[in-house]
């Protein structure tokens, strides 16, 4: 198979566009409303509060604002031990910092690449007094969210769900953003549905959904000047965000079925190598299959070293390893990603504590990050595209 370098970039994950959101944003500025108020946040508060089957929603300007809120509305507070998806983007802990909480990190399992329940369950153990646990699901598979809630609730902790990746997941049928007392999901640019940027607050409690909603236009009184007896943000959606993603959720489920043909496209493609896919129990679980993602056999994984900032490998006949694909990608203008970084093991968190599900055990985080890495999975590649992406993958193993 001759492979020439890809013309237009294959990107892991790119905006995909239909139309109806150019109505919706030409909507909001023949009318006037280009601001934090209209009828396009209406509509995507109520769009999403209907497809995830929570009570209330709340449009913000960004994933990050409503982890954020979620964490104010937790209560955390200055000094307080928060439980912490250990093997995720950074800005699911974040916002705990924000607040002056302590993200204490959790191991993850090996059955879903999301926080162990049982890692979750010692922490408790070593860390009795902790109320809130922020929560992952790594791209697009549900952890196991009814265990932990479970969990939560036997200890009177506060559960705060990130589904930034995962939105129309189901775990057992339920919508993944359900199962915490406050939710949250992303419409950044490389999400699943996008509206460029924006996110929103999930939950079934209308007080806590006001008092959010009213942090983020700037905390202001109902009185005739700017009155303030709280902290405010200015973390609204805006009504023209707000038009492309409304736009957008027309097309939800279409967007799945594609990343889950691009999932199983790649199973099938690489069933003869070292490898398999990023795990997810068929059984109980329905990823939205945001990232399609490939885990080297420890015996097929030649030399790498990583530094701080850089990766080296040594080639070897029969072996590879994520460095290798991702500099074979690169070449041929393919983007592919390592798993994301354990927190743990970032500098910014060095001094936080870590807690797996065994007190000796290796991490099981460490060892997915060494060995993983995420695919090409735009839902706008070919599958002639996709079938070379394969090729340069076996490539690498030859
Ligand atoms: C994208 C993402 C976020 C943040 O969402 P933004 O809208 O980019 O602020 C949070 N958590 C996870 C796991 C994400 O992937």
């Amino acid at each position: 198979m001759d492979i020439k370098p890809f013309p237009h970039k294959l990107w892991l994950s790119s905006p995909t566009m239909h139309g109806e959101e150019l109505q919706y944003i030409t909507e909001a500025y023949q009318t006037n409303w280009m601001s934090t108020v209209g009828e396009n946040i209406t509509q995507t508060e109520r769009l999403s509060a209907e497809y995830v089957g929570c009570r209330y929603a709340v449009g913000l300007a960004s994933g990050t604002a409503a982890l954020h809120l979620a964490v104010k509305l937790a209560g955390v507070r200055r000094g307080e031990r928060v439980f912490c998806s250990d093997m995720t983007f950074a800005a699911t802990v974040n916002p705990v910092v924000y607040e002056g909480g302590i993200p204490v990190f959790i191991d993850s399992e090996r059955d879903t690449w999301n926080m162990d329940p049982v890692a979750l369950e010692r922490a408790f153990l070593l860390y009795p007094d902790v109320r809130v646990v922020v929560v992952a699901n790594l791209y697009g598979t549900p952890a196991g969210l009814d265990k932990i809630r479970r969990i939560c609730d036997d200890h009177g902790a506060t559960m705060i769900e990130d589904a930034a990746e995962s939105l129309g997941a189901t775990l057992c049928g339920k919508q993944t953003g359900s199962f915490g007392h406050f939710n949250v999901i992303s419409f950044n640019g490389n999400k699943i549905i996008t509206g460029s940027s924006g996110g929103m607050l999930l939950t079934d409690d209308r007080d806590a959904a006001d008092r959010a909603r009213k942090w983020s236009t700037q905390s202001r009184e109902n009185a005739p000047w700017y009155q303030h007896t709280e902290l405010g943000y200015n973390y609204r959606m805006s009504n023209v965000i707000a038009g492309v993603v409304r736009g957008q959720y027309a097309h939800l489920n279409e967007h799945i079925a594609g990343k889950r043909a691009i999932y199983m496209r790649y199973k099938e493609g690489l069933a003869d190598l070292p490898v398999t896919m990023n795990p997810y129990d068929s059984a109980v679980a329905e990823p939205n299959f945001w990232l399609s993602c490939l885990l080297i056999d420890g015996q097929a994984m030649c030399r790498e070293t990583r530094s701080d900032t850089q990766a080296s490998y040594v080639s070897e006949k029969g072996k590879s390893c994520p460095a290798e694909i991702l500099e074979m990608l690169s070449a041929y203008n393919a983007e592919g990603r390592p798993i994301w970084k354990p927190m743990h093991m970032q500098p910014v968190f060095r001094e936080n504590p870590f807690v797996t599900a065994q007190a000796e055990a290796a991490p099981v985080d460490e060892d997915i990050f060494a060995r993983g890495l995420c695919l090409p999975s735009d839902n706008k590649m070919t599958p002639a595209e996709q079938d070379a992406v394969i090729e340069l993958i076996k490539r690498c193993f030859a």
